[in-house]
């Protein structure tokens, strides 16, 4: 019989399972013990749909059982099986463990790391075992095959004899060390615990030979065994709320989701009337590692009257929410339904609009009564919204405004829009916003100073996608958001106004010669209003700002290179550099040519915006210095 080689990544990982420290090998019980479901969840949903089967429920269930000579731990269940095919497939290769899957190209970071993170299925078998075999016996097929392997040497698989359909997996329990006696696993009460512990829910009976020690009316020991059913079976979603702990409740998410950071809070809904159904939804206390890209497929598990139907239902979720993890179970929903029947199903409308209420309600109160832990999810999650409100054209606003936090100037950490406007000061009508790449930028820029001198509180937009929303949402509660780069803030005295208007017209013919100095870089030279210590800043008018600018000659995509702000070069007429333009106006041209070039070019730089002739820059800048 030939010995297969595991494939790489497989070998890695084997080799870390079979040489790890993980102090809770006993996971392993509770992977044989999801695999055991699902087969059989495979199975009982066939032969929902094809009843010739013969398939009869009461009979599909787990079994464990001992050895303990032999120092073997068995673990049976009668579902779908493998084909031979499939055992190479599944446990031949990593690759198909789900939760491994990205972990390959990458280094492999200490075991502990990644089974605590993502657990790791079947493989996990060999943190416990000195050798496993598997017999399998696929649906609809007339032979059985053994897979057999001690982790290191590789694996074989040859054909064998089994009369039923489903899969039995042996292990053979590796010799105890100082540290760890792996006997305990063949300990009746250790597995009990176990299964209670981590199984406890799962749908079909997982059984065993149970000895019960029985005292007769002399008080004379009796010993009887028994075979008992260790898991009480009623999904959790089923239960009642007050029997369930938040540590069953995160177990359960575990275990599920192979996620093993604590969720962020759950919520546990039962819901009677126009849809009746229960669900179970998390949220997750770390983005998944493609949660920001292509590859994530948000959507939440569907059960009908307890069988999985389906694994991602993206339809309960709105793409705002869709980091929520969970699963719905209802009564309403056939079977049989198809994907596309699925897709215009009223009552699943119903539920998904229920659902996306409900995750609005306990974020805005996990937001009331935990702020630090909603910041938390924030920092993880908040991005979503903001995409959510852009890409729904303003569509899901109102779901959402309340849920949003910026930086602000006033507090320097996020605030709410709701938290802004209840301290905008009695004559200020719009909501002040910066965008710049970080806090620390923002709090540097030109135009921010004045504003804030005057007292009012402005937030900080400092990722990309933040003013794209704000501009979609063009409000929040009748207050216009207004970005203090673009255009004119009227935060000038009536007084004041009538200065700058002064000014600007005995400096019309200037700023026109300095205008078309920079040679159509800019709309316009002006007096700015909003500028205290600093000589210059860039403003945008027009529908594109400068933020926007950068945003978008970023993105990949080429045909936003050209997208350009309308810029407006500002100054400060209060600025020395003011006279010293002035004096140049009258007495040389060329020199103010060049002193116009240097301060539009010290504006871009100011604002984060590349110097578009940095030779010619630097030249000038020689040219001051000698
Ligand atoms: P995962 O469960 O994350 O997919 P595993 O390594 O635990 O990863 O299992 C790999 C695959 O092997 C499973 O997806 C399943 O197709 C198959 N498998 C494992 N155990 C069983 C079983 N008891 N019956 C049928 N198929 C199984």
């Amino acid at each position: 019989m030939q010995t297969k080689e595991f494939k790489a990544e497989s070998k890695r990982l084997l080799d870390m399972m079979i040489n790890s420290i993980y102090t809770h090998k006993e996971i392993f019980l509770r992977e044989l013990i999801s695999n055991a479901s699902d087969a059989i969840d495979k199975l009982y949903f066939k032969s929902l749909t094809d009843t010739s089967m013969g398939i009869n429920k009461d009979e599909l269930a787990i079994e464990l059982a001992v050895d303990k000579e032999a120092r073997t731990l068995t673990v049976s269940d009668n579902g779908i099986g493998m084909t031979e095919q499939e055992l190479e497939d599944n446990l031949g290769t990593i690759a198909n463990s789900g939760s491994f899957k990205f972990k390959n190209d990458n280094q492999l970071g200490d075991d502990v790391d990644i089974i605590g993170q993502f657990g790791v299925g079947f493989y996990s078998t060999f943190m416990v075992a000195s050798e496993v075999t598997v017999i399998t016996k696929a649906y609809g097929s007339d032979k059985a095959y053994k897979w057999h392997s001690n982790g290191v040497d590789g694996y074989t698989v040859e054909e064998t004899e089994k009369d039923s359909v489903g899969t039995t997996i042996i292990l053979k329990l590796k010799e105890n060390t100082e540290d760890e006696k792996y006997d305990k696993y063949l300990e009746q009460y250790q597995l009990q615990s176990l299964v209670k512990k981590y199984s406890d829910y799962i749908r079909f009976p997982i059984r065993m030979d149970v000895e019960h020690t029985n005292y007769d009316d002399e008080g004379k020991e009796q010993k009887e065994t028994t075979h008992d059913t260790l898991n009480s079976m009623t999904p959790i979603w089923k239960k009642s709320k007050t029997e369930l702990t938040d540590d069953d409740y995160n177990s359960f998410y575990t275990d599920k989701f192979m996620d093993y950071t604590p969720p962020i809070l759950h919520i546990h809904s039962k819901n009677e009337g126009t849809a009746t159904y229960d669900a179970l939804l998390y949220i997750p206390g770390r983005a998944p590692f493609d949660y920001y890209s292509k590859d994530y497929e948000k959507g939440l598990q569907l059960y009908s009257s307890g069988v999985m139907i389906m694994e991602k239902c993206a339809d309960l979720l709105p793409d705002w929410f869709s980091f929520v993890k969970g699963l719905v179970d209802s009564e309403d929903l056939s079977l049989n339904i198809s994907r596309e029947l699925l897709q215009h199903d009223r009552q699943l409308k119903i539920i998904a609009k229920n659902l996306e209420r409900s995750i609005k309600n306990e974020l805005t109160k996990l937001l009331k009564n935990d702020r630090d832990k909603y910041l938390k999810f924030y920092e993880i999650f908040g991005l979503q919204f903001k995409f959510g409100i852009y890409q729904s054209y303003g569509a899901a606003k109102d779901t959402l405004e309340d849920l949003l936090m910026f930086n602000s100037s006033f507090e320097g950490k996020p605030v709410t829009l709701a938290e802004y406007v209840s301290r905008m000061k009695e004559d200020q009508k719009e909501i002040y916003y910066v965008c710049g790449e970080s806090v620390a930028r923002i709090e540097q820029l030109p135009q921010l100073e004045l504003v804030k001198d005057k007292g009012y509180e402005v937030l900080y937009l400092t990722q990309d996608v933040d003013e794209f929303a704000v501009k979609v949402m063009l409000n929040y509660k009748d207050h216009p958001f207004k970005s203090i780069s673009d255009g004119d803030l009227d935060l000038e005295s009536d007084e004041e106004k009538e200065q700058t208007k002064k000014t600007s017209e005995e400096n019309k013919d200037m700023f026109k010669f300095m205008t078309e100095a920079l040679a159509g870089k800019v709309k316009d030279v002006r007096l700015s209003s909003k500028l205290k210590t600093h000589p210059v800043c860039l403003s945008a008018e027009g529908s594109i700002t400068i933020e926007m600018e950068k945003v978008l000659s970023a993105m990949p995509q080429n045909e936003n290179q050209d997208v350009k702000a309308q810029k407006v070069l500002e100054l400060n007429a209060s600025h020395p550099i003011f006279e010293k333009l002035r004096g140049l106006y009258d007495t040389d041209k060329d020199k103010l040519t060049e002193y116009t070039k240097l301060l539009y070019s010290q504006a871009l730089l100011i604002e984060g915006l590349a110097v578009e002739d940095p030779v010619e820059f630097a030249n000038l800048i020689c040219n001051l210095m000698v």
